[in-house]
Order: C-alpha cells, then structure tokens, then sequence
C-alpha cells in the first residue's frame, strides 16, 4: 500500500498531496513562505496558485503575531 500524505489547503479546502502544496509560516504576523519545510511555528497548507492571495487569506484569518 503506497501511503502519499494528503494536505487540506488552508485557502480552498481542498485536498492534495503534499507536494502540490506549499507550506506557509506566519511570522510576526506576516506569511513566509516555507520552501524547505524547515520553519518552526503554525503553517498552513496552500495550493501554490494562490500565493498572491496568502495576504488576503491571513487578514481573514485575523492571525496577530
Ligand atoms: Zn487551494
């Protein structure tokens, strides 16, 4: 049986591989793109079309610090 990791994106909901993600981190309240997946601290999952729209999606969020 061939596991693959599914991620829910954090933006649409819908799930992916992990590979077909990207991985944010907020950091002092602004999104950082985790390429390596070597942050520390809350990340979320997104499909990697809707990197112009991680701010938006974090304003929505309310996410502080
Ligand atoms: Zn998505």
């Amino acid at each position: 049986m061939v596991s693959i990791s599914e991620r829910t994106c954090s933006v649409c909901k819908t799930k992916k591989p992990k590979g077909k993600l990207v991985r944010w981190v907020i950091i002092e309240g602004k999104p950082k793109l985790d390429a390596k997946k070597i942050l520390s601290g809350r990340g979320y999952y997104c499909c990697k079309k809707h990197k112009g729209n991680i701010d938006k999606f974090i304003k929505i969020k309310k996410i502080k610090k």
